[in-house]
């Protein structure tokens, strides 16, 4: 198997990485660019990347993403890729209508230095970007950061073009709903609608990558926040940023062009982080939590006290997203587990703060950031755990040390289900307390002696 020959003993790397946690930045600028309706992501690079990003997008969410590319040779290797983008703008308005074309760079085109801003001023002036269409953009280079970067990067984007103040409050809220799946963003506003709450969110990919089949193909699914509702942004009560690493960003630049309050909260995986949520939405919007969201949280903490007895201690180790782990990490505290090992690819002190304060009764967690998915393997030989949550390439550790495991996170290539089921809020919290013992019993019945082989629980 691939990762027999990770090593048990661990020796200082600085400038080695090996079995990355993380992808590149313009996929996240791809997945969020997805998320404004009508819009067409636009890889300012060679076709290799432009290729790869829409094919990790695509296995994960079993949808086909739709991008162009500047398609760098030789020639705009050496003297810009200018000519290229500008050929591009023309073309793309041209055959594929978009209302908006989202730019992102990539690793090569950040190294010659194009100046993007410049190159769609000059597409302005030549008048390639017909009345009421827009061109927008993002810096992605992807020797710094990883996708969450790069998804914040674009969204940041989004509050630079469109974000306007009309001068009069709407009776809104906005929210970055940061890196969760396509399921996850229709909750969060099905919560918000449970609660009487408006909201505009951005960005939001549901029936965008999670499309219904209807036998008739849409260049550009009915979903995404649309491009009156990110110019109405700047008008709104204020913002909740969900996610610090995927969302605090383009909320601060937001208060800082139309002056909208913001609150970053971690997102809502969870019982405590949900009822942070729905907290702050009840004093922002000013409005009661109706009895439906109650019943909700009831069942969910029904569910907890009755099978506590299954979580208690069990040690779980996990990789991923910042976001997703911190806020992850804290429900398996409040299940009692813990969480001994926890390992992002995405770079940032901000992450070591933010799981000291979320593991400081788990005296024996550790937890990185920058760090590589053979550095977490190489923990769990040393001492191993119950339990292992990540994405879909955490599968090779569990089969070669026998633990269960459950898929989390970005990318997720080999099952189903994650665009479909959310994981935020209290419904999406029980789901993941159903996938948590049911992988915990699974191996409970796999391993016990025949005499312990129970019927009923
Ligand atoms: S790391 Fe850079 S070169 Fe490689 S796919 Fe990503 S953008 Fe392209």
């Amino acid at each position: 198997m691939l990762l027999r020959h990770t090593d048990k003993e661990i020796k200082e790397r600085s400038a080695l990485t090996v079995n990355p946690a993380k992808t590149c930045q313009p996929i996240g600028a791809m997945y969020a660019a997805l998320g404004i309706h009508n819009c067409l992501p636009h890889s300012h690079g060679s076709q290799g990347c432009c290729a790869y990003h829409r094919s990790t997008l695509t296995r994960h969410y079993k949808e086909p993403v739709m991008a162009s590319t500047s398609s760098f040779t030789e020639g705009a290797s050496v003297f810009g890729g200018q000519a290229n983008l500008l050929e591009a703008i023309q073309y793309i308005f041209t055959v594929y209508n978009p209302d908006v074309i989202a730019v992102h760079t990539t690793c090569l085109s950040e190294v010659i230095g194009d100046d993007i801003p410049q190159i769609l001023a000059r597409a302005r002036e030549d008048g390639e970007i017909p009345e009421g269409k827009y061109v927008i953009h993002c810096n992605t280079p992807s020797f710094v950061g990883s996708h969450v970067t790069g998804f914040a990067n674009m969204v940041k984007g989004m509050v630079h073009y469109f974000a306007e103040s009309g001068g009069k409050k709407l009776d809104q809220i906005n929210i970055i709903p940061g890196w969760v799946e396509p399921s996850d963003m229709r909750e969060i506003k099905r919560l918000a609608r449970e609660m009487g709450v408006t909201t505009v969110m951005f960005p939001d990919t549901s029936d965008v990558l999670d499309a219904p089949l209807t036998g008739r193909h849409q260049f550009y699914p009915k979903g995404g926040v649309t491009v009156k509702e990110l110019q109405s942004i700047g008008d709104s009560m204020g913002t909740i940023a969900l996610g610090h690493f995927a969302s605090s960003a383009a909320a601060e630049a937001l208060d800082a062009k139309c002056n909208v309050p913001y609150e970053i909260l971690d997102i809502p995986y969870g019982l405590l982080a949900t009822d942070r949520f729905i907290d702050t939405l009840r004093r922002m919007a000013k409005v009661e939590v109706p009895e439906s969201i109650n019943a909700e949280r009831g069942r969910l903490v029904d569910a907890i006290s009755d099978m506590q007895s299954y979580f208690y201690g069990k040690r779980v180790a996990l990789f991923g997203d910042p976001d997703q782990l911190v806020a992850l990490s804290e429900f398996l505290v409040t299940l009692n587990m813990r969480p001994v090992y926890v390992v992002t690819g995405t770079p940032g002190k901000k992450f070591e703060e933010q799981m000291s304060r979320v593991l400081e009764e788990i005296p024996e967690a550790k937890f990185k950031q920058a760090g590589d998915i053979y550095l977490l393997h190489q923990w769990i030989k040393n001492e191993p755990v119950d339990l292992l949550m990540g994405n879909t390439y955490g599968k090779f550790i569990a089969r070669d040390e026998d633990i269960p495991f459950i898929r989390i996170g970005f990318p997720i290539l080999d099952r189903i289900g994650h665009s479909y089921f959310p994981t935020v809020g209290y419904i999406g919290a029980l789901r993941l307390v159903e996938k948590i013992l049911g992988a915990i019993m699974d191996r409970q019945d796999r391993d016990c002696p025949e005499e312990s082989f129970e019927l009923v629980m």
